[in-house]
């Protein structure tokens, strides 16, 4: 075998040559702010319960598991409310899977998807691996989406896929009822809403899910990597008319939620009071973190999610390599002159609020 074959040697897709691997970096710090994780990891009863309804199933393991994951998704759609079932709920290996998915059943050669940036990369990403082309469409200077802006984008590209996401990443930037429906009855084709940070939002951000009803062609998307705080167990969802679950039933693969995952899953539901507690915890901790950061000269975008973009630096660069020679890592996201970092306890945040005023006194 020759060890010296690259990538670019093989019959690889030319779409593909010369990109690279998406992902933010894996490093073993003290304080990891850059993913934005839930810092608080299962309780012991919760780890007891997941470690318990594994076990149960590990003795069946020879099967392949409920293709249609049907406890899950209904078990999903109790914790969502708004009258859905599991013929209105579709899961997967993460919201990123869920996106994957769509993107293979409505993307595809000779079609169009549209996103408003600064937003989550991997929208654009996804959407060309799938063979979808993309565009982009800048939101306003204070991160927000005006419709206006919005619909004139859609009504000059025919986009067959928008993508919205609220909260944004990684702004933070909810959108409000209006723009979504407005835009949701401009756009020809699918919707799709990405709330992966919605149990984060203020009082007063409603989810995009009380406008499912009016609109067959949107898609809300959840995760549980975030609020619930199972990253590590790779489990995202959506909410949308049955005939959007019918056509994902084309796409996915046989089997591609393990019993493993699903129970898991679903144990987690079990423990939604205890993990949304948690939650709450976090968002008093972000709104304190904007609170500081303002008091000490930063410019703040408005969150409504477990992170916040702030700035503004000449050398954003510089400052992200002083908080991790410090052992604090954040995210160098966003617009060139902003950081992005992710609300962790309140001992990591108050070691990011001293390292922070320590490194910018050189360099910002
Ligand atoms: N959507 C958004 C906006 C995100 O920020 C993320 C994770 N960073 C995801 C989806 C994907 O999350 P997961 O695949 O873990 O559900």
């Amino acid at each position: 075998m020759s060890e010296s074959l690259r990538v670019d040697d093989l019959p690889l897709r030319d779409d593909l040559r010369g990109r690279s691997p998406y992902g933010a970096p894996q490093l073993d710090v003290p304080v990891a702010l850059n993913t934005n994780e839930n810092p608080y990891p299962p309780s012991q009863r919760l780890s007891e319960a997941l470690g318990r309804a594994v076990a149960d199933v590990a003795a069946g393991l020879n099967r392949y598991p409920d293709r249609d994951a049907t406890r899950l998704r209904s078990d999903l759609a109790g914790y969502l409310g708004h009258g859905l079932d599991a013929s209105r709920v579709w899961a997967a290996n993460g919201s990123n899977e869920v996106l994957q998915q769509l993107l293979q059943a409505f993307g595809g050669p000779g079609r169009l998807a549209m996103g408003f940036d600064p937003s989550y990369s991997m929208h654009p990403v996804i959407t060309r691996v799938s063979n979808t082309e993309w565009v982009s469409v800048p939101r306003a200077d204070d991160f927000t989406l005006r419709p206006e802006d919005a619909v004139a984008a859609i009504t000059r590209h025919q986009p067959d896929i928008v993508f919205l996401t609220s909260p944004n990443n990684p702004t933070g930037t909810a959108l409000a009822l209006e723009t979504i429906d407005e835009i949701a009855r401009a756009a020809p084709g699918m919707v799709v809403v990405d709330e992966a940070y919605a149990e984060f939002r203020r009082e007063g951000a409603p989810s995009a899910l009380s406008l499912l009803p009016h609109h067959p062609r949107l898609v809300v998307t959840r995760t549980m990597s975030k609020a619930f705080a199972m990253a590590g167990a790779r489990i995202g969802y959506l909410a949308a008319h049955p005939a959007v679950i019918d056509a994902l039933q084309l796409v996915r693969l046989p089997y591609h939620l393990s019993a493993v995952t699903q129970v898991v899953a679903a144990t987690a539901v079990e423990f939604t009071d205890e993990l949304l507690s948690a939650v709450k915890q976090l968002r008093d901790e972000r709104d304190a973190l904007v609170d500081w950061l303002r008091r000490h000269g930063f410019t703040v975008a408005d969150s409504d999610a477990n992170f916040v973009l702030f700035g503004e630096f000449d050398d954003r660069g510089a400052v992200f390599q002083h908080l991790l020679d410090q052992g604090i890592l954040v995210r160098e996201v966003g617009p060139p002159q902003w950081l992005r970092v992710t609300v962790g306890t309140p001992a990591e945040m108050s070691t990011f609020r001293q390292t922070l005023l320590d490194v910018t006194g050189t360099a910002r």
